[in-house]
């Protein structure tokens, strides 16, 4: 609990240097916008979005572990992702529209595709329509994912992947980072789509910058290896080692902290334990259907 006791402190110190109405105004706009945040328990399946990030958090999420408490999210953050929805909103709708200005996108209809997907022999189902979105799951992978549209610009489908980004960040872009690459080469892999126009926007300014990727085959089984390996490591109750250049966003830092070091485990090791666990799990079972008999 010593980050519910720091965010009260924190408050409290607050309250405290507010010195004007206005400063004392803001400080209690931040709270309300703090605590009026609805609580976000992660499904226990693989996140596309965190797919090029750290392999503990991922095997946090799929044992449903309690993130960290008390500690509240900065209301700058939180209003970073309020504006990155919005902007979400007005993009996805601007590509819908976009044909009535004899314009050539055109905006797929995402229940088609996943019929589409489907057809093709892929395990991709919805589960619910979310706005612009909709929230579906791929078993081949223990996926959970909500991409951000489809659309054919100029004759050619693409899997839309809409980023927001601060401007010092987007000057220098020239390219998707890593992450999203992964993240959109796992909605190219569920959709049965061979290529992501990534749309970046500068959060100050609002330009925009395009980049078109064709899912390489090393991606798909960079996709493949990441997948099996924190299924792996989750299927063998092993926690992943720490890797600390992406901690920033992550709910566990509690636990975390108190699971402290680990190593890594190959695949090749994870998969001669989980054999292990299987055939004693299966040696158990014959033992009470005999002890029944
Ligand atoms: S705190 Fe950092 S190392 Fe630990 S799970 Fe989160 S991202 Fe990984």
């Amino acid at each position: 609990m010593a980050n519910a006791y720091s965010d009260i402190l924190k408050m409290i110190k607050d309250v405290e240097a507010a010195k004007t109405p206005g400063e004392e105004f803001v400080v209690d706009l931040n709270r309300y916008i703090q605590l009026s945040q609805p609580k976000y328990t992660p499904s226990r399946s693989i996140k596309p979005s965190s797919l090029g990030g750290c392999f503990r958090e991922q095997w946090f999420m799929l044992q449903g572990a309690d993130q960290d408490v008390g500690a509240l999210a900065d209301p700058g953050l939180i209003g970073m992702g309020q504006h990155g929805n919005d902007r979400h909103n007005h993009l996805q709708n601007a590509c819908q529209d976009a044909k009535n200005y004899n314009i050539p996108i055109i905006w797929c209809d995402p229940e088609d595709e996943v019929k589409r997907a489907q057809s093709m022999g892929i395990h991709t189902v919805i589960k619910r329509r979310d706005g612009n979105e909709l929230l579906c799951h791929n078993s081949d992978y223990n996926c959970n994912f909500k991409c951000d549209g489809i659309i054919i610009y100029k004759g050619i489908k693409y899997i839309l992947e809409i980023k927001t980004e601060d401007y010092f960040k987007f000057i220098s872009r020239i390219a998707p980072v890593d992450k999203h690459e992964f993240q959109a080469a796992m909605y190219c892999i569920c959709f049965g789509i061979d290529r992501t126009m990534f749309l970046y926007e500068d959060r100050n300014y609002l330009v925009k910058k395009g980049f078109v990727s064709v899912v390489p085959e090393t991606f798909r089984s960079e996709v493949d290896s990441r997948t099996k390996h924190i299924l792996l490591y989750n299927g063998t109750n092993t926690v992943p080692p720490k890797e600390k250049g992406k901690c920033t966003y992550c709910r566990y830092k509690q636990r975390c902290k108190l699971l402290g070091d680990t190593v890594v485990n190959t695949i090749e090791e994870l998969t001669v334990k989980k054999s292990k666990i299987l055939l004693a799990e299966r040696r158990e079972a014959e033992k009470k259907n005999l002890e029944e008999s």
